[in-house]
């Protein structure tokens, strides 16, 4: 990759409202307080938006205030950098308190989204 790509794909990241680097994540207590619920019907299996694939039965996912469902582990990730739903950009509350761990899980994801523009630019 030359380095005019690399400018490229970090200029199309910037333009990203999802990857702004001033973000408010959400606040923690709110989401330890959001429901857990385990995917036990084949019929009725949620997509999640955040790693866009499938839950599969036996997935545990979280559901937000808005009814919008997730994988756990996908959607703590996103709300340690935002505080809006992914897929309607319901608000949720935020905390003023800012842990070192969010700053690593932005980084983890910037990498992740980073990957998926080389591997499929389009
Ligand atoms: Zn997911
Ligand atoms: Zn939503």
């Amino acid at each position: 990759m030359t380095t005019i790509e690399y400018a490229e794909i970090l200029e199309s990241l910037a333009e990203d409202d999802d990857v702004e680097l001033k973000t408010t994540p959400t606040a923690k207590s709110f989401i330890d307080s959001l429901k857990v619920k385990k995917v036990e019907c084949e019929k009725d299996i949620p997509f999640c938006v955040v790693c866009q694939d499938m839950m599969n039965v036996g997935d545990f996912l979280m559901e937000l205030p808005c009814m919008h469902n997730y994988h756990v582990d996908c959607i703590q990730s996103w709300l340690a950098t935002r505080n809006t739903c992914p897929v309607c950009r319901f608000e949720l509350p935020t905390s003023d308190l800012v842990l070192g761990s969010i700053e690593i899980s932005y980084l983890i994801n910037f990498k992740k989204k980073l990957e998926t523009l080389i591997t499929n630019p389009f």
